[in-house]
Formats: C-alpha cells, sequence, structure tokens
C-alpha cells in the first residue's frame, strides 16, 4: 500500500482506509507488530503493548479523534521508515516491565512533529464533518419509534419530540436539541441506566423503581452525569477543537452558557420562544431590527444591496448557517465581511467600497462558524423555513 496524506493542504481529506470515524469497536493492527487490538474498547490493553514490547508511548492520546485511524496511518509510515524519523527519544529510569534502570530509551508519538499535529487536526476535522452529517441524517429520518422510558408513551418520527418529552413531563434535561446528536444511542444508555436502577446523574444504584424515582426527583438528578465521559459523544460541541480561539471569544460572550451545552430551565423556555411565528430579527450588518424574516431580508438587499437568497441560492442548510455566523462574527471583531480588514467605522468602509459581499468560500466555509456567535440568533432559526431546497432535513432543528 502506497497511501499517503497530504501534509500541505489542509483540505484534503484524508484516505479513507485510514479513517474510521464511528466509535464501533474495530481489530485494529499494532502500528509496529501484527498483534491485533479492539479499538477503542481495549484502548488500555494497546497503550499497555506498545509501552512494554516497543518502547513507544503517544501523547495525548484522549485528545486523539480517532485512535483507531491514527494507528492505521501510523502503522503504514512504520513500516518504510524508523521510528526515530518521527518520534522524539526519552529517557526513564526503569525497564517496561518496571525494574530500576537508569536511562531507558523510550519514543514518544505526539505532535510535537508536524505530520502528527496535521493528522490530528485531519482526524478532528473529519470526525466534526461525519458528526454533523450524522445530525443531518437522524433528523431527516422519519423512521423513528420508541416508547418513552418512564410513562411509555409512544413516539414515531421525530427524536427531537421524545427529547422535548422527557423535558417537559418528566424533566430530564439532556441539553440542547440542536447540539444532540446520536439520540438513539444516547436514549439507549439513559434507559438502560434505570432499567438497571441506576440514577443517570450520580451513578448510584437503588433497590426499586419507585425508590430511584423518588431520589431522581428529590434530588433534582434529572440530567445526566457531566463528569462521564461517555455521554460526551453524544453533544455536538465536544467535537469542536478544544483551543479554538473563536469558541474561546465565544464562550466570553456567553458567560452565562454552561459549556457542557446543557441548558437551564431558563433557556429551554427561550428556545420554545422560537415555535412563535414571529420573532425580532436582527440584519447581520447594522443594527436594523424586524419583525419578520422577510422584511430583514429585504432591508439587507434594500438597504446594503445583499441579496441572501441570491447569494446563499447554491449553498445547503448548513453552509447558510455557517455565512451567518462568519458575518456575526467579523461585525463583532470589527471586521469587514469581505476584504476583513479592521475599522472603528466599518459600516462606513463597506458602504465606501461596496464590500458587503462573500469572500471566497474558503474563508467562511469551517467548521468552527457551525456554531452562533450569539445565543438565539433568530437568524439562523429562519432559515430553513425559507429555503427552498428539496431536502427538508434540518427542518426539525428549531423545533
Ligand atoms: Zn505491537
Ligand atoms: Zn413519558
Ligand atoms: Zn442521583
Ligand atoms: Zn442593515
Ligand atoms: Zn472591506
Amino acid at each position: 500500500m502506497t497511501e499517503n496524506v497530504n501534509t500541505e493542504n489542509k483540505k484534503t481529506k484524508l484516505k479513507s482506509q485510514f479513517v474510521e470515524l464511528d466509535d464501533n469497536p474495530k481489530d485494529t493492527r499494532c502500528l509496529l507488530c501484527e498483534n491485533i487490538f479492539i479499538l477503542p474498547t481495549n484502548e488500555k490493553d494497546f497503550l499497555t503493548h506498545i509501552f512494554t514490547e516497543h518502547r513507544l508511548v503517544i501523547g495525548d492520546v484522549n485528545k486523539i479523534a480517532s485512535l483507531k485511524s491514527y494507528v492505521n496511518y501510523w502503522r503504514v509510515k512504520f513500516r518504510d521508515e524508523p521510528l526515530t524519523k518521527f518520534c522524539t527519544t526519552f529517557l526513564g529510569d526503569c525497564t517496561p516491565d518496571g525494574k530500576a534502570s537508569k536511562n531507558e530509551n523510550y519514543f514518544l508519538l505526539s505532535d510535537c512533529i508536524a505530520e502528527d499535529k496535521t493528522l490530528r487536526s485531519e482526524l478532528r476535522r473529519e470526525k466534526l464533518e461525519w458528526i454533523l452529517e450524522e445530525q443531518l441524517r437522524e433528523r431527516s429520518d422519519k423512521s423513528f419509534q420508541r416508547g418513552c422510558m418512564f410513562c411509555r408513551t409512544e413516539f414515531s418520527e421525530s427524536r427531537i419530540l421524545y427529547v422535548k418529552h422527557l423535558s417537559e413531563k418528566h424533566n430530564i434535561q439532556l441539553g440542547k436539541t440542536e447540539n444532540l446528536v446520536l439520540i438513539d444511542q444516547l436514549l439507549d444508555q439513559i434507559e438502560n441506566k434505570i432499567e438497571s436502577l441506576i440514577c443517570i446523574y450520580c451513578e448510584k444504584e437503588f433497590k426499586d423503581r419507585a425508590v430511584l424515582k423518588e431520589h431522581m426527583r428529590k434530588k433534582l438528578h434529572k440530567r445526566i452525569n457531566p463528569n462521564n465521559k461517555s455521554y460526551d459523544k453524544f453533544y455536538i460541541n465536544n467535537y469542536l477543537e478544544p483551543n479554538c480561539t473563536w469558541r474561546e471569544k465565544q464562550s466570553q460572550i456567553e458567560e452565562t452558557e454552561d459549556p457542557s451545552g446543557f441548558s437551564s430551565d431558563n433557556e429551554e423556555e427561550n428556545w420554545s420562544d422560537w415555535n412563535s411565528e414571529n420573532v425580532d430579527v436582527n440584519c447581520l450588518f447594522c443594527q436594523t431590527i424586524k419583525n419578520d424574516f422577510n422584511d430583514i431580508l429585504h432591508h439587507m438587499k434594500e438597504d446594503h444591496g445583499f441579496d441572501f437568497d441570491l447569494i446563499t441560492r447554491n449553498y445547503n442548510f448548513y453552509q447558510r448557517v455557517k455565512i451567518v455566523n462568519y458575518a456575526r462574527k467579523q461585525m463583532h471583531v470589527k471586521r469587514c465581511i469581505f476584504c476583513d480588514g479592521h475599522f472603528e467605522q466599518l459600516t462606513e468602509h463597506i458602504t465606501r467600497e461596496n464590500h458587503y459581499k462573500l469572500p471566497a468560500k474558503e474563508i467562511w466555509d469551517q467548521p468552527e462558524f457551525y456554531f452562533p456567535m450569539y445565543e438565539n440568533d433568530s437568524f439562523l432559526y429562519n432559515l430553513d423555513s425559507n429555503c427552498n431546497e428539496d431536502e427538508d432535513s434540518s427542518s426539525e432543528i428549531c423545533q
């Protein structure tokens, strides 16, 4: 095999042979020998093996978006090149089996080298793209059928309705619906806990269902344990680059927001407001607020020469989301949406230069712009109702 990753161009997708973005257990061959490990299930055994057999340590292994793919990639590399080409060596003072011994040689594979860093960021990006596709798919899938785990009410077609029912009828708060993904698995996991008489928050076991119910109600243990990492994959925000500067900026703006994505009751109320027909919508470029989305589009077209529908007609729902969030971010940091120049009198500049237009697609079509600049940006929740594409896959996002 001669697979290779183009490290120059960040846009290049990794060769699909390497990439296993789901978390399904998979036989994976060690990157240095023919031993096979089931990843991610037996990750610990695998890490122990590469340490004791190959004196190899992988840095920040828990931050790798897909260990299976990471191992597949390096396995091919190590076939032709020595470890020392890609690893830093360090000295330990014991042998791999724990005997004291000075200056034992070990290898560290980490993002200290550019190729590893690129691989990690590519895997993260592809995983984010994959999970967003997954979310879109499950929201448009109408085959959903499930009885409420508490009252057995039957739900069909919409997972979001089920989640809202848990919140409204049983006060189980799973976080903002637009942040949820792999909902079937999440519900399975919660239902298993409840069936095993285990509280979903403190994870203590109870003797019968009535006592468990009473405990969860009295202690307000109505949300999942935020320290249980196995829930992370059900929240889109956990797929984002942890140190993305734009996200940091955003969280400074939204200081009230719980970083785990769990919503308070208050937010939940705000959210349901979006069901009402007319909500104030802010112009992307000025302080103008209209009560109707079409009015704001009309204003943007007439006053700024920015025909949103026309400009975004060839883009899908998520791309339009990105365009809105990109424009919001640029205006917030006082940078021109088109030329990225920084101006204190930004509106004056954009108007004078006629820069009410989109820059090259690579600039705004970036994963970080999937996420709203402002909490409850009603512009975003109007996008799907206004789009004329065939797929109605996004229609449940604003429920
Ligand atoms: Zn091995
Ligand atoms: Zn119910
Ligand atoms: Zn509890
Ligand atoms: Zn305006
Ligand atoms: Zn400009």
